[in-house]
């Protein structure tokens, strides 16, 4: 399982940023991985706890996976479509000729620390209150 590797990989980099940056801690990494790019989401999940098994600085750190999907225009009809769902065919024209547009990234997006957790729970909160005033509004 080469998802491992990527993690471990992964890690090492994250390490290398908190180091620089002075970071106390980190609270989550956050990974752009496209669905085309090769390496199963879920393996990574999967692989996370090993990967920082021995790293008591990301003990409370998690793992968020930002999947982009594999999107592709069709050079025949023009027509836009899901790689995976459709696996590699035009829905509109069954044409294998496409372009990729998306879904081949596989990079660290973000590197989250952790915030005053009170300020955290309040604005969640807030946010609560704000969606139920807004139900009630009529028409727009
Ligand atoms: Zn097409």
């Amino acid at each position: 399982m080469h998802e491992l590797g990527i993690v471990f990989e992964v890690v090492k980099v994250v390490e290398q940023v908190a180091v620089v940056q002075n970071l106390p801690a980190v609270d989550t990494i956050v990974l752009q991985v496209g669905e085309l790019c090769g390496v199963i989401p879920v393996y990574l999940d999967e692989c996370w706890p090993a990967a920082i098994d021995k790293k008591p600085y990301f003990k409370n750190t998690k793992l968020k996976l930002d999947v982009v999907p594999g999107m592709a225009k069709c050079r025949n009809c023009g027509e836009v479509f899901n790689v995976i769902a459709y696996e590699g065919y035009c829905p509109k024209c069954n044409s294998f000729d496409k372009d990729l547009l998306s879904g081949r990234e596989f990079m660290i997006k973000e590197i989250l620390v952790p915030e005053d957790e009170n300020v955290e729970e309040e604005s969640a909160q807030s946010a609560t209150t704000d969606s139920t005033d807004s139900t009630q509004s009529k028409g727009e």
